[in-house]
């Protein structure tokens, strides 16, 4: 349930409010509306039964949530939110960029693909310590060892660290090393997995399951926030479907489901969401063109050596004329004021 308090509420008005909702063991948290304030109720609503929250003085109104997700909706949070990773911002005017090779393979490869990741002008590296395979024996990553080479590469460039948390084991060491922590498509609903990031004080990206429903994405969403995580960023990277010819069905139309939905973050993943390298490029200015906060892109310094993804993955040539043809397109976008959805 989110409180409306009429614009002219008194900060005294708002703390009786919280006092009554507190008093029947409910948790409240203040938000800034577009021209007011709302006060969102966390925890059993039925609790609130015996108050009389509408007859508070500066309460214009009370509204239930009408979805199964309360920290994640729009309803419950009307301002878009954006998440800041140690001085990067996620949802703000400029779309966030998280480029590398699929996998981190070794220290001189990835120290590479960093240099070019920098040159090109995005803001994230990513690389995966610990890679969830479909065979168990395709190369599995180099756990702590790639942890540490991605660190290297953030001291040797600048760029925040993005890298896949595959297990609850794997949190702190991955915590450690990494500025933002993600939850990969197969782990989307493991749902003690998902507690535990919840705890932990990284962003989180969340990458919408293999076959998850835009409400599962963001009830698994509401894991991580209601364990204590506010700072999730979604991740489209396409779904199954019953198409062969790309790897999956790059759903764009998510993230203008997502932004009308949801104050969080989304970005697009055009290189599992396709899985051919060709259609990186223009599936990355689609997502731009449809609001998305940014992008995730595979990159190698040599994609025809890459030990996964080398079918999807971005040549430095490549890479650089993505980065250049999104800039122009998110440039063009601002500039003509494009970029206001409907957030109604
Ligand atoms: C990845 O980004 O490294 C990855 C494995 O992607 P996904 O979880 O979307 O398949
Ligand atoms: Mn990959």
């Amino acid at each position: 349930m989110v409180i409306i308090m009429n614009p002219e509420a008194t900060s005294h008005n708002i703390d009786e409010v919280i006092k009554a909702i507190k008093s029947v063991g409910l948790e409240a948290k203040i938000m800034e509306g577009a021209q007011q304030k709302i006060v969102g109720v966390i925890g059993d609503k039925t609790k609130l039964a015996s108050v009389a929250i509408d007859a508070l003085p500066g309460v214009e109104s009370s509204v239930a949530i009408s979805k199964s997700y309360k920290l994640a909706s729009r309803e419950f949070h009307p301002q878009s939110s954006i998440i800041d990773v140690d001085g990067v911002k996620i949802g703000g005017d400029v779309p966030v960029v998280m480029a590398g090779p699929c996998a981190v393979e070794s220290r001189e490869q990835l120290l590479k693909a960093a240099q070019i990741v920098k040159e090109g002008g995005a803001q994230f590296l990513r690389g995966g310590a610990y890679k969830p395979r479909t065979s168990p024996y395709s190369f599995q990553g180099l756990e702590v060892e790639g942890l540490k080479y991605l660190a290297e590469a953030r001291e040797a460039t600048g760029l925040k660290i993005v890298t896949e948390v595959t297990t609850v084991e794997g949190i702190a060491p991955v915590a450690e090393y990494a500025d933002m922590l993600q939850i990969g498509a197969r782990n989307m609903q493991n749902f003690g997995l998902l507690k535990e990031v919840g705890k932990c004080n990284r962003p989180v990206l969340l990458k919408r399951g293999l076959a998850a429903t835009i409400d599962e994405w963001l009830n698994a969403a509401e894991y991580i926030m209601n364990a204590g995580n506010p700072n999730v960023v979604l991740c489209e990277r396409g779904i199954r479907t019953y198409e062969t010819y790309t790897r999956n069905t790059l759903d764009m139309s998510a993230v203008a489901a997502v932004k009308h939905l949801s104050h969080l973050p989304i970005i697009v993943d055009p290189s599992h969401g396709t899985g051919k390298w060709r259609m990186v490029k223009p599936m990355a200015l689609a997502a731009i063109a449809a609001g998305a906060d940014g992008l995730m892109m595979e990159m190698h310094p040599n994609p025809a050596r890459a030990l996964s993804d080398g079918m999807q993955s971005l040549t430095p040539e490549h890479y650089r004329a993505v980065m250049t043809a999104v800039n122009k397109l998110s440039k063009f976008m601002h500039d003509e004021n494009l970029l206001t959805l409907d957030e109604g």
